[in-house]
Order: structure tokens, then C-alpha cells, then sequence
């Protein structure tokens, strides 16, 4: 598959984002995970970060604890009357005492994705600082530059909590040479207030992604309808270098068997001259009614011409992209 011709490709070919890792293939946001999307080629290497009790910014993805870690054992008095182990109720020592594990349905014990790794090891929580210590070391021991692709999460939630969640990130990425535009980040986030802030406030300089989710899964006060629109688009055009949708949002099969329609949201971002990376391609979740891997990688690259992909299987993207065999 070739991609679609430069000229209406400004961003450059498009890169590819190893969404928690390589987390189709190994544990979600583990060293693992990461050395594998390393090695099969990803440009960017994704890290959620959320804060503990005592104030470290993690690479994990979930505010509380119990799909991907075996806290319920490891500390069972530690729940909330709501039934959540917390990531905030705990310090960063404790932290390290859990091993992560692929996702389940934490009732159940059902693995979310059952095709994939399931295994049960000693694979740790690690601190934003040390992921980004492992990136160089695997950077600087390969030769081959991955960036990095941070998201700030929940920042609304996690100050309701006592806790200002985006100077500790920003400040970790400055103290491993993450500080300008040209520099080899994109900052992301789905709370368009908490960009604004970053970008006015926090005087980032950051190229930042507006992440962009439906308003039905109320998590954020953030508008996405409005974001959506043209006039909206314009307005994060004065923060953000791109946006971060999901992926129907993009394109959509209306049927099995049916070819896919694109939405205006490419070619309206584009307009405002914001990058577009949706999210995220999975092989044992494809878009409803897409008929396969090539043929949803053809519809977003080739069809609605996106600049980027968040995918849990960056071998499988690189390779539609003409970039692995
Ligand atoms: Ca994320």
C-alpha cells in the first residue's frame, strides 16, 4: 500500500504510535511492551501518566488499579467503598510491589483480549522518569530515535483529588530534554481547558494533540461536538498542532461488505492545518463492519489521508504503511 501523494500529506509520512507499547502483543505500558514496539519500529512510544499518592507521575493508564494489576491481592484493605483500588491511594514504593498484567474484566478474571499475551509475571509500574530513561537507553543503544507521545490524564480529576497532575509531567519531560516544538513529543490530552492552560498558563511549548472522544462517554466537561466543528477545529488550531480522534469519528463502514465513508473531520482539520492521528487500530478489535487490517489501514491512510495512527500492533501498521515485510 502506498500512501497518499505529498502534496495533500503536509505533516509528512504518516507516524506511527505504539499505543501503550506494543500492547497487543505484551502487557499494557510495561518496560516489555515498550522494548517490543521499540524493535519492531515504532516512531512514537505512547505514555499515559497519572499521579500517586505521594506526588510521582506513572505510565498507566487507568485511574484505579484493579483490570491490569493484581492489587486486590497484593493490598485487599486498600479499596474504596466504591470497590476501586485508586492509583492516588497509593504511594509509588507500593506501587512497585504489583505486577501488571494483559486487561480483564476484573469480576470475572475474563481477559478483555484473549488472544493475546495472558500471562502472569513480575512486570512492574514504572515512573514517567524511568520510561523516559529506558527510551534513551534503548535509543541510544539501537541507534534508531523514537519520540515519545505523552498523554496528561483526567488533569479535572485528578485536581478535584488535591493534585496538579501537568506541571509534574511537563517538568519530567523538561529534565529529559523535551521542551520545544522541535523536539521529539506530542503532549495529549482529551480536556481542551487543561491544553489551553499547558499551552497559556504552564507556557508549554510542547507540539500538543487535542484528543478528541464522543460527549455520550462523559468523561470530561470538554465539548467534543463542538470540537469537532469547523469553527471549533479553528479554535484548537490556536493551542494544538493536531487532534486525536477516534477512529469513526474518521471512518466508518455502514455495512459489512460496504465500502467506507469518510467524515469532513480529515480534510476540516487539515483546513486549519492541524495534524490528525486517530485512535486506535486494533487487530482483534477492528472498526465495526471493517472487513480486516488492510482494508481499515487502506480506508485511513489512503482514503481519509490521516497523518498518524495509535495502534495496539505497530508491526501490522508499519507493514500496511510499506514499511515492514
Ligand atoms: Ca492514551
Amino acid at each position: 500500500m502506498h500512501p497518499s501523494p505529498s502534496a495533500s500529506r503536509p505533516f509528512g509520512p504518516p507516524i506511527v504510535i505504539a499505543h501503550r507499547g506494543a500492547s497487543g502483543y505484551l502487557p499494557e505500558h510495561t518496560f516489555a511492551a515498550k522494548a517490543y514496539a521499540h524493535a519492531l519500529g515504532a516512531d512514537y512510544l505512547e505514555q499515559d501518566v497519572v499521579l500517586t499518592r505521594d506526588d510521582v507521575p506513572v505510565v498507566f493508564h487507568d485511574l484505579v488499579l484493579e483490570e491490569v494489576t493484581d492489587v486486590a491481592n497484593v493490598f485487599p484493605g486498600r479499596k474504596r467503598d466504591d470497590g476501586h483500588w485508586y492509583v492516588i491511594d497509593l504511594d509509588y514504593a507500593e506501587l512497585s510491589q504489583l505486577s501488571v498484567h494483559d486487561r480483564v474484566n476484573p469480576t470475572s478474571g475474563e481477559a478483555t483480549y484473549p488472544e493475546r499475551f495472558g500471562e502472569h509475571l513480575p512486570l512492574r509500574i514504572r515512573s514517567l522518569a524511568e520510561e523516559l530513561t529506558f527510551i534513551h537507553g534503548l535509543n541510544r543503544a539501537t541507534g534508531r530515535r523514537a519520540g515519545i507521545y505523552t498523554e496528561v490524564k483526567s488533569p479535572a480529576w485528578h485536581r478535584a483529588a488535591g493534585k496538579d497532575l501537568s506541571p509534574l509531567v511537563l517538568g519530567t519531560l523538561a529534565d529529559f530534554g523535551y521542551r520545544t516544538a522541535d523536539d521529539d513529543v506530542w503532549l495529549q490530552c482529551f480536556d481542551d481547558a487543561e491544553l489551553l492552560r499547558i499551552k497559556g498558563a504552564l507556557g508549554c511549548r510542547l507540539r500538543m494533540v487535542q484528543l478528541i472522544g464522543e460527549n455520550a462517554w462523559h468523561e470530561a466537561a470538554t465539548d467534543y461536538d463542538a470540537l469537532r466543528t469547523p469553527a471549533g477545529l479553528a479554535r484548537v488550531a490556536t493551542y494544538a498542532a493536531g487532534i486525536g480522534p477516534w477512529i469513526p469519528q474518521v471512518v466508518q463502514w455502514p455495512a459489512a461488505g460496504a465500502a467506507p465513508v469518510c467524515t469532513s473531520l480529515v480534510r476540516d482539520a487539515h483546513a486549519e492545518g492541524l495534524a490528525v492521528h486517530p485512535y486506535t487500530f486494533r487487530v482483534d478489535q477492528l472498526p465495526e463492519h471493517a472487513a480486516d487490517a488492510a482494508a481499515t489501514h487502506r480506508a485511513l491512510f489512503e482514503l481519509a489521508g490521516v497523518d498518524g495512527l495509535f495502534t495496539d500492533f505497530p508491526d501490522v501498521t508499519l507493514a500496511a504503511l510499506g514499511r515492514r515485510s
